[in-house]
């Protein structure tokens, strides 16, 4: 007579009974608007005793299993203290939002449903909520019918695709030779005021770090066309390969605009890949107006823009588009017994650069759902608005203005007989009272204002005005 092996129940701390998840879940769902209610009152930057913290995190040693509520509560105040604070309303930061409700709402549905997106087979519903996001956002940027895009951990996941599909485009043979495919260095050009992640995206992509022309910028910000069209030229005579122009539209530090047009007629005329990285700038499609700032886009073969950048979903959602779907799997394709694909262009797995895959979009469908463009309109223009006041306090009191970006972006240097930059923004930060980052534009110095929470306040931006105005005095 055969026995059958004993098998344990469900581990109860990893897998509790309903009654005990809904105790829980109604627990955070109370706890974590307070926590984010006491951050808003509190410093911006951390404020924990970092040697008591690290003693605590020590003291995890994970033999003796403890009440989840008590961790959760010990990591929700350790965290309330112990990062800058997104969610703060004057973190006047790097584009990192305060997620929207929908976002966190959409976030918590995919964390407890947990769909796989490496394929169309596995995940139907969701691979085409995401599929249909980009296809409408594509059409928004001026990208044609049939353009198609994905989800990417982020911006530099995105730029990364393009900087494939540019290779790969120019050469058929990259795919399996690599860079040797090509008769001379490949090389890619974008201006050196935009994003350095494209040196590790070279790097990644085995063109090398050598590979990047950093292109001239005209000083304002904008690359100069002109200097772009001589170095092609002269790479050219050298024996290097341009395979990829990338412009960015909302550049990190000032939120300028390159040349969109002027770039586009390069790359047609030179046979190039043309990107355009408009990772937060990219959310001005949502303004009927203000979308004219993008001229010149919709010309390019794929765009990067962020939805957790200026579109506030939870971090750790980029998106890729392009008009080439075929360049896109020819790129990414694979064939394996154990995933035939028969779904080409809906498999994400044989499309994008990762295989498992969370449900990153629904974040922004959620989002984009409830509040439609009219409300992204509002959101997007509210923080333009708050940075033209902000210029003109500034500006009033004898600060000069770097910047002329059409975005919610301020470079500002301080009145002659301050303190410099860099001390300033220590103190401001040491303040607690404000997050402002001290950065270089065009060689100067320059202390960078983003707003970038939805719900900061002209209240907010008086506070800020006196931060700076008391810690740029030298006595
Ligand atoms: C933020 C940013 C990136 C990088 O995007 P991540 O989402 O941080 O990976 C690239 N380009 C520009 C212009 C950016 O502002």
């Amino acid at each position: 007579m055969s026995t059958r092996p004993a098998v344990l129940g469900p581990a109860a701390a990893l897998f509790p009974p309903r009654a005990e998840r809904e105790r829980l879940d109604d627990w955070l769902t109370r706890a974590l608007p307070r926590a984010n209610e006491r951050i808003a009152a509190g410093p911006v930057v951390p404020s924990i005793d970092f040697a008591a913290f690290r003693a605590e995190l020590a003291g995890f040693d994970f033999r003796e299993p403890r009440p989840i509520e008590e961790v959760l509560d010990w990591s929700i105040t350790r965290i309330e203290r112990g990062v800058v604070h997104m969610t703060h309303p004057r973190y006047f930061g790097l584009f990192n939002p305060a997620p929207t409700f929908p976002a966190q709402c959409a976030d918590r549905v995919v964390g407890a449903l947990n769909p796989q997106l490496a394929t169309w087979t596995t995940s139907p519903v969701a691979v085409e909520i995401e599929a249909h996001v980009m296809r409408v956002l594509a059409r928004r940027a001026g990208l044609p019918e049939g353009s198609v895009g994905h989800f990417t951990s982020g911006g530099s996941e995105a730029n990364f695709t393009a900087t494939l599909c540019a290779l790969t485009r120019a050469n058929p043979r990259f795919a399996v030779d690599g860079a040797r495919a090509f008769t001379g260095p490949p090389v890619m050009y974008v201006s050196r005021e935009s994003h350095l992640a494209w040196l590790k995206i070279a790097h990644e992509s085995g063109i090398g770090r050598a590979g990047v022309r950093l292109v001239a910028t005209d000083g304002t910000g904008r690359l100069d066309a002109r200097a772009l069209a001589e170095r092609i030229a002269a790479d050219r005579a050298e024996g290097c390969v341009p395979a990829l122009i990338a412009a960015t539209a909302g550049t990190t530090n000032a939120g300028m605009i390159d040349p969109l047009l002027a770039c586009a007629e390069i790359a047609r005329a030179e046979g190039l890949w043309y990107h355009v990285d408009a990772a937060w700038g990219g959310a001005l499609i949502v303004c009927d107006d203000l979308k004219q700032a993008l001229a010149g886009m919709d010309a390019a073969d794929s765009i990067t823009i962020d939805a957790h950048k200026w579109f506030a979903t939870t971090m750790g959602a980029g998106m890729f588009l392009t008009r080439h779907p075929v360049v896109l799997s020819s790129t990414f394709h694979v064939s394996t017994t154990f995933m035939p694909s028969e779904y080409e262009n809906l498999d994400p797995y044989v499309v994008t650069a990762q295989w498992s895959r969370r449900f990153i979009g629904l974040r922004l469908f959620v989002s984009l759902a409830t509040a439609g463009w009219s409300g992204y309109s509002d959101h997007v223009r509210r923080s333009i608005q708050l940075i033209a006041l902000l210029r003109g306090e500034l500006a009033e009191r004898g600060w000069r203005i770097a910047n002329d970006s059409p975005l919610g972006v301020l470079c500002v240097e301080p009145p002659a007989g301050r303190d410099d930059v860099r001390s300033i923004a220590k103190r401001v930060l040491a303040s607690g009272r404000a997050w402002v980052a001290p950065a270089k534009f065009e060689g100067r110095d320059i202390v960078r204002i983003c707003v970038t929470h939805g719900e900061a306040t002209a209240a907010d931006i008086a506070e800020l005005v006196a931060t700076l105005e008391t810690h740029s005095r030298t006595t």
